[in-house]
């Protein structure tokens, strides 16, 4: 079997959720301003998130595990800028979800219709990544 209950799962189980382990995804999380906010790009998804840049690449990168074209992270506006306009005005909405992400916390300041895609995308994405990670522990025969 995988090994995603050791990677994923917290050894203290304190089941303090709102802890985050990253330093660097903290200070992110602490500053409320617009220069802590970057743009996941995934398909014709432009998601504005906040977290530190390594969570950052990580969530990016197992999202990107779900589609052909990689995700991309701007830390930037990015220049078609963001679409959808509820997407726009989502940071000003306090009930945004956070993504906990190997020890980081990555927060999606995206429209509730746009969280839910790019979240599907975040789960689909897991498994993916679980089951390459199985397929190369297992010693199965060719
Ligand atoms: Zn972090
Ligand atoms: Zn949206």
């Amino acid at each position: 079997m995988p090994d995603e209950e050791l990677q994923w799962s917290d050894p203290d189980g304190h089941g303090e959720q709102s802890v985050v382990d990253c330093e660097a995804c903290q200070s992110v999380l602490d500053d409320e301003s617009d220069r802590t906010v970057s743009f996941l790009l995934l398909d014709h998804l432009t998601i504005p998130v906040r977290s530190c840049e390594r969570h950052l690449d990580r969530f990016s990168t197992i999202c990107g595990l779900t589609t052909e074209d990689s995700a991309r992270v701007l830390d930037h506006y990015p220049a078609g800028g963001v679409a959808c306009p509820a997407c726009r005005n989502a940071r000003y909405d306090t009930s945004r979800p956070m993504v906990s992400v190997d020890g980081g916390m990555v927060v999606l300041t995206a429209c509730p219709d746009h969280q839910t895609q790019i979240l599907q995308r975040f789960d689909t994405g897991l498994e993916t990544h679980q089951q390459l990670t199985a397929s190369l522990d297992g010693r199965d025969a060719v």
